[in-house]
């Protein structure tokens, strides 16, 4: 099993990148901000309570995130690993990933941070906000709030790994190819 963690601030390319892994690595792409959006668009009561959090740029609370990602593994067992994309986004997010993967004998192979700075988000993120139709990426009080949660609360998961000899950072600025290029060189090197 890979499991990897795709880490970085929100527009750092996260998703761009998953989809073109996925191809390559037949993993399941696991985006947490996805399925919120899939509960938010079914008007579930998980979408309505996820949606207040979002709208306003803040995380929805551990309790939530953790069970919804963990039916998800669960749903899809039969896999050769996954990408986790916007999870974790927390120390807690993180603990809890770890104990739920040791208890299926697996763990995270490795983090893999992609490190844009703020202003090339802000400038990325308000350019999708014109088509993603995501509220979260058009207001440019609501963009500068998700970067200053990723700054002073996720941050620190990469730490969490670091410690663990797990963490890699990518420079995340160029074209994808250059990118995606610069991702799997670091995959290459875990030999798994
Ligand atoms: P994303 O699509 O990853 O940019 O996530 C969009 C929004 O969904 C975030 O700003 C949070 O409000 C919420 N969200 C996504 N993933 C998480 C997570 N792991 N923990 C808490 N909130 C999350």
């Amino acid at each position: 099993m890979i499991n990897l963690i795709l880490f970085g601030p929100p527009g750092s390319g996260k998703g761009t990148q998953a989809a073109k892994l996925v191809d390559k690595y037949e993993l399941l792409h696991i985006s947490t901000g996805d399925l919120f959006r899939y509960e938010i668009g079914n008007n579930t009561e998980l979408g309505v309570k996820a949606k207040s959090y979002m709208n306003k740029g803040e995380l929805v609370p551990d309790e939530v995130t953790i069970g919804m990602l963990q039916n998800k593994v669960e749903a899809n067992p039969d896999v050769r690993g996954y990408i986790f994309d916007g999870f974790p986004r927390t120390e807690p997010q993180a603990e809890a990933l770890d104990r739920f993967l040791m208890s299926k004998g697996q763990e995270v192979t490795a983090l893999i941070a992609l490190d844009v700075d703020d202003d090339e988000i802000v400038k990325r993120l308000l350019e999708r906000g014109k088509t993603s139709g995501r509220a979260d990426d058009s207001n440019e009080e609501v963009i500068r709030k998700r970067i200053r949660v990723y700054n002073e609360t996720t941050s620190v998961v990469y730490n969490y790994y670091d410690e663990k000899g797990k963490s890699e950072r990518i420079e995340g600025k160029g074209t994808i190819e250059e990118i995606f290029s610069r991702i799997c060189e670091s995959i290459e090197k875990l030999n798994v």
